[in-house]
């Protein structure tokens, strides 16, 4: 083996070559597993490739496993899947692919292990690794993937535009393992990609989408909106990033350029939290710029109410690009709506109201609008950066005495409708309403404190005022 592999992995290997052996098939590990492994990263797909019946060799292999996992076989694709620890090992006859032109979905014959090796997508997903007694642990390599592993290299073993315009997903595919791995794509295969964009339109929304979680999830993932737009693809799959592009200049004043920006935030963030949804509000938080852009004469570019806007347009974009459209549209839309709060306190004297409202507002995910506003400070203006850095700090400073002293966030006012309703007697109204939300506000606003027995009494206050008693 190439690569160190774990006792039991090992062990399954050996039951593997074992069962192909007694059915007579040549049998090989393929594609991913090998990839990762070779490049020290952990990887939970196993796939085994035999020149054969996959169906055959999973249910040979799961008899000679103690306990005995269950098989699962897809039909459909020849293929099947059982557990072993944290593996998941899928098997497959080795195929011949080909393809029409309205489909990705391949013409699939039986083939050999090189017929294999040539439907895959990049040559360092074609590698593999035989586990035949005559060269059990011997590399097979028929594209240099070992090679374009070493350099780097994301490249189709055969020509590109074939391999681009057969299976469009592979494009996706091409750039997420590209920004995943911090791999160069090589020059044709890149030209391939954007002489090919078009025909992304026949893979679906929600295979785009997982592509591009993927790459939203990476360490750096600039890397691949940086090709999605070089290539033409992100205005296909995502055209509202891609018009963040561009500086317009007028009268001798311009705006910095949004999609760099926000590339920028987006990268800010992935430096200090893994959270998906928390990234996905860094790439919308400024979503709504363009549609809001105005140049006045006075103050030159203004991009009012984009925070707003862009909380709406995310619903949409989330409704399109198929993103869950529970609580974690809720929340990137509140961070899109909140973002520019914490630093705009900052233009005034910060007062303890104003802070309270905040906490009221961002409630628990307070902390992650934090990391986002504190991601949004770029500029190339250093002084610039270390005014609003300092400003930050004055409000993180702030929160804290503010917290502790009122604690407001997960607030519930000191008196609830029922309490209204019962002290004056009344049915569920719009005025218990009213004296609920003045409370709320007397004490957001710091007229009273956030005690129970103020508010009773402002209660009865607001009560008179409203002529119940
Ligand atoms: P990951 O598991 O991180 O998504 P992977 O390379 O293992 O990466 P899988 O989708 O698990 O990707 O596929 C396993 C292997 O199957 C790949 O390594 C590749 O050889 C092949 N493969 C997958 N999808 C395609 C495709 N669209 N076109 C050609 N080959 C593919
Ligand atoms: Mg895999």
């Amino acid at each position: 083996m190439l690569f160190s592999i774990k006792p039991y992995e090992r062990k399954i290997f050996e039951i593997i070559k074992q069962s192909a052996e007694n059915l007579g098939y040549p049998v090989y590990i393929v594609g991913g597993y090998v990839r990762d492994r070779l490049l020290n990263r952990s990887s939970k797909d196993l796939d085994i490739v035999c020149v054969g019946s996959g169906i055959e060799l999973a249910k040979a292999v799961s008899q000679q496993m103690r306990p005995v996992p269950r098989v699962t076989v897809y039909n459909r694709f020849g293929t099947a899947m059982l557990k072993h620890k944290d593996l998941e090992i899928e098997f497959v006859g080795a195929r011949k692919e080909s393809y029409r032109s309205d489909s990705r979905k391949p013409i699939v014959e039986n083939g050999t292990l090189e017929d294999d090796q040539n439907r895959r997508d990049f040559t360092i997903n074609a590698l593999a690794v035989s586990l035949n007694e005559y060269d059990y642990g011997g590399l097979v390599d028929s594209f240099n993937g070992l090679s374009d592993l070493e350099k780097k290299i994301i490249r189709t073993p055969l020509d590109p535009e074939k391999t681009f315009s057969d299976d469009p997903l592979r494009m996706l595919r091409a750039i997420r393992f590209s920004t995943q791995l911090d791999f160069k794509i090589f020059p044709e295969t890149f030209e391939a990609l954007a002489k090919y964009k078009n025909r992304i339109s026949i893979i679906s929304k929600e295979r785009i989408t997982t592509e591009l979680n993927k790459i939203v999830a990476s360490d750096v993932p600039s890397i691949g909106f940086k090709h999605l737009f070089d290539t033409g693809l992100l205005q296909l799959v995502f055209p509202e990033m891609a018009d963040l592009q561009g500086v317009e200049i007028r009268k001798g004043v311009g705006h910095k350029d949004n999609f760099y920006h926000t590339l920028e935030v987006l990268d800010n963030v992935c430096k200090v939290s893994d959270n998906l949804w928390l990234r996905w509000a860094a790439i919308l938080h400024d979503i709504a710029k363009p549609s809001t852009k105005r140049f006045n004469d006075k103050v030159g570019w203004t991009f009012h109410g984009h925070d707003a806007v862009g909380a709406i347009m995310t619903a949409r974009i989330f409704k399109r690009l198929r993103l869950p459209l529970d609580h974690k549209l809720k929340y990137v839309q509140k961070l899109v709506r909140l973002h520019l709060r914490p630093i705009s306190l900052t233009k005034e004297n910060i007062s303890d109201s104003a802070i309270r409202r905040l906490l009221f507002d961002a409630g628990d995910d307070i902390d992650d609008l934090m990391i986002l506003c504190k991601a949004d400070i770029t500029s190339k203006n250093e002084k610039k950066v270390a005014r609003y850095l300092a400003n930050y700090e004055i409000v993180i400073q702030k929160l804290k005495q503010v917290e502790e002293k009122d604690k407001i966030r997960n607030w519930q006012p000191p008196i609830s409708g029922e309490l209204i309703m019962s002290t004056f007697n009344l049915e569920p109204s719009r005025k218990v309403g009213d004296i609920k939300n003045a409370i709320r506000e007397a004490i957001l606003d710091g007229e009273i404190p956030n005690k129970y027995e103020a508010a009773f009494a402002f209660m009865h206050k607001k009560a008179e005022e409203l002529g119940i008693n």
